[in-house]
């Protein structure tokens, strides 16, 4: 029998193929931005058994197998998330909302949880262990077959890794990131990377109380810019993440605790990789940094992305507990984009929810997303945590998110991110939230 969820998110092939052309029209006509995030990706799922080559025939008892798995599938994936049975030993997966790798990689561990199987039913050994091929579009991806060969190929690739997991993050056209890496690694170790600063105002303060440290990387000039979230992907991929977080932290709290003196008195949030927790030295690096800047441990933030599973690791809740211990907040960013449950968030010794910019920037033209900003506000004041969202373009969303209780907004109406020398002058001439915080709204 089908359940709503799978009749939901189960459509033919074309029904995939069309999905991914709406979302490659939607560029069409912006400037080739230089390094866009990209915003989906295309899974192959191939079911074959543990030995790899064998092929489920569509005998009765593999039928039934399949229409379980075909509940388990629609069950893992999210609301806009939809598949397509391929075939018996093939189904396509669109991952609507993916902004980056790490996220793409996270649902792929999750459907590989979801679909992996041994045991038996009916007096019948049944093993499934599927291998999944992902692949996200860059700016060169033109059309859905292009990215299809990407995600038949990623599949190919995974059938012969151990965890059977595959990625191509640049939809079999993009450039080969992985010439970007010795630059990048001079440029760590040359401390010539850089740190902006976005604002979060606090509906209670009336003003901005912390500021989030966000990486940059100048390049000569010349060479195309490279998208934060994507030098932190190969920051994350070549071995170099730990060199760049520590790049950012201490470049933040000595830029924003050097402004104490003059009266700014500003936290900081500081964004770490999931990769990051299971160095079992990073609590002690922080404690370090802070100490050196003459920083108050409460003063600073660590965010984590929710498009991890370091809730599931021992090792990072020790990691966690350390750093809580030590004073610090931790923060789980992106709220909304992944795959933790209630148990595992509840779990986390957080201060504070971040819900991600996407359903906040959506909030005021789609009830879904409204739905999902207001949920996770409720969600985080029940669990006593404060929450912000992130992504709040204009007037009408702030004055929103103040209406339905959230603590603090980060977004471009407040201010993009900047320079620490800007963010001093900023500070002086801070918007005057009166008019969208007291007055009601104009027209
Ligand atoms: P994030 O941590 O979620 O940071 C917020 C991102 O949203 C920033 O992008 C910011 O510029 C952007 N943003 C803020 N307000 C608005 C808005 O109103 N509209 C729109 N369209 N965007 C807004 P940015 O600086 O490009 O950074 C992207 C991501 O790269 C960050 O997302 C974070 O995941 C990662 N990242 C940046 N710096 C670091 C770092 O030092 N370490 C690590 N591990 N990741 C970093
Ligand atoms: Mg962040
Ligand atoms: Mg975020």
């Amino acid at each position: 029998m089908l359940t709503s969820a799978t009749a939901q998110r189960e459509v033919d092939a074309a029904g995939i193929a069309q999905l991914i052309e709406e979302r490659l029209g939607e560029r069409e006509g912006l400037p080739p931005a230089a390094d866009p995030a990209p915003a989906f990706a295309l899974l192959l799922i191939r079911l074959a058994p543990h030995d790899g080559g064998r092929l489920l025939l569509p005998t009765p008892s593999n039928l039934a197998l399949l229409a379980d798995l075909r509940g388990r599938l629609a069950g893992a994936l999210r609301g806009e998330d939809r598949f397509s049975v391929l075939g018996i030993n093939e189904i396509a997966v669109f991952l609507a909302r993916v902004r980056s790798a790490s996220v793409a990689r996270l649902a792929m561990h999750h459907l590989k949880r979801a679909l992996t199987l041994r045991g038996e039913t009916d007096g019948e050994m049944r093993e499934v262990h599927p291998a999944i091929g992902g692949a996200m579009p860059s700016a060169g991806t033109r059309c859905a077959e292009q990215l299809a060969a990407a995600a038949e190929s990623a599949c190919r690739t995974a059938s012969g890794k151990e965890d059977r997991l595959h990625l191509q993050v640049d939809g079999g056209s993009g450039p080969d990131r992985s010439e970007l890496v010795p630059e990048l690694r001079a440029a760590i170790e040359g401390n010539r990377l850089e740190v902006h600063y976005q604002p979060l105002f606090s509906f209670a303060h009336r003003r901005c109380t912390t500021v989030e440290a966000l990486v940059r990387w100048p390049r000569a000039a010349g060479r195309q810019p490279v998208a934060p979230d994507a030098v932190v992907d190969i920051a994350r991929q070549h071995g170099l993440i730990q060199g760049l977080t520590r790049f950012v932290l201490n470049t933040a709290l000595r830029e924003i605790g050097g402004m104490a003196p003059s009266g700014i008195g500003l936290g900081v949030a500081v964004n770490l990789s999931p990769a990051l927790f299971g160095d079992a030295d990073l609590p002690e690096t922080v404690a370090q940094a802070l100490s050196v800047w003459g920083v108050a441990a409460e003063r600073l933030t660590l965010e984590i992305t929710e498009a991890s599973d370091i809730g599931d690791s021992a090792a990072a809740m020790d990691a966690m507990a350390r750093l809580r211990t030590l004073g610090a907040r931790l923060s789980i960013d992106d709220f909304g984009t992944g795959y933790s449950s209630l148990a595992r968030l509840r779990a986390m010794p957080l201060a504070e929810l971040k819900i991600d910019r996407l359903f906040v920037a959506n909030m005021n033209r789609s009830r879904a997303d409204l739905q999902i900003v207001r949920t996770a506000i409720d969600l985080a004041h029940n669990f006593e945590l404060e929450v912000v969202a992130e992504g709040a373009e204009d007037e009408p969303t702030v004055r929103h998110l103040h209406r339905l209780g959230c603590d603090a907004v980060q977004g471009f109406f407040i201010a993009r991110p900047m320079p620490a020398q800007s963010l001093r002058a900023w500070w002086g001439s801070q918007p005057d939230c009166r008019a969208w915080m007291d007055s009601p709204p104009q027209g």
